[in-house]
């Protein structure tokens, strides 16, 4: 437990050399410290470390974690069925992992219900792999001119993905400047619906190489909580 702040500071660190490295200032990187299968006491003390964003993966973490966890942001960043938008739409302050557009318009329906407006990341797959979710980059300008037109109580942020796992991050940091083409281009779009500030890669295994590549916003678990133990649940 104690570990959580020790490793809180080296990923900060780690975070700043890559920022700095890049011509970027450390605070310019947000850090989501992802806490799936993690209690909301080991959530706490993150949280009094710091830490003021938490990811999880799953709806039902977020709705048993909530109200036991101090105040901080959530972010949805893994797959979400669109029936259970309703469970989380109060809760989170972002969803990264929109891929359809059927998820879009449940999010707005949804949002609009509760007089919000949602905040929100595409989450595309510049790698094509089978078996992740997220679309490609033809299919992302579809999608973001759908959502402009239909969805009004979604605000498109910014790009979300996942690489391909690689024993040696550098070997993926093509895909990462790949979608970050992809950011820049989309970010020109003038729409008052579309406000481009996130791009979130980079996780554990390969967050150094993702913010040099122009990630500003990293996902981070295990090299926060330690390594996950799915067993226990
Ligand atoms: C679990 C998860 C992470 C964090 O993974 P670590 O390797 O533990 O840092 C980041 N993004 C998503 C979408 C995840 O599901």
């Amino acid at each position: 437990m104690e570990d959580i702040r020790a490793n809180l500071e080296k990923v900060r660190a780690q975070i700043g050399e890559a920022a700095e490295a890049n011509g970027r200032a450390a605070e310019d990187v947000l850090l989501v410290a992802v806490s799936k299968t993690r209690t909301p006491r080991e959530i706490n003390i993150a949280i009094d470390a710091g830490v003021t964003d938490i990811g999880e993966n799953k709806v039902q973490e977020i709705m048993d974690k909530f109200d036991e966890v101090k105040p901080v942001r959530w972010h949805m960043i893994g797959h979400l069925q669109t029936n259970k938008v309703k469970y989380i739409i109060d809760k989170v302050s972002m969803i990264h992992s929109v891929d359809s557009y059927k998820l879009a318009a449940e999010i707005n329906k949804r949002a609009a219900s509760k007089e919000l407006v949602m905040d929100i990341l595409l989450q595309v797959n510049s790698a094509r792999e089978e078996s992740k979710f997220g679309i490609s980059t033809d299919e992302t300008e579809q999608l973001i001119n759908d959502i402009l037109e239909n969805c009004e109580n979604v605000r498109i942020r910014g790009l979300m993905c996942i690489a391909p796992f690689a024993e040696n991050p550098e070997d993926i940091k093509v895909y990462f400047e790949e979608v970050k083409k992809q950011y820049d281009r989309f970010g020109k779009i003038e729409h008052p619906r579309l406000d481009f500030k996130y791009l979130s890669m980079g996780m554990s295994h390969d967050f150094q190489v993702a913010i040099s590549a122009g990630s500003n916003l990293v996902r981070v678990g295990s090299a926060i909580f330690g390594e996950r133990d799915y067993s226990k649940k």
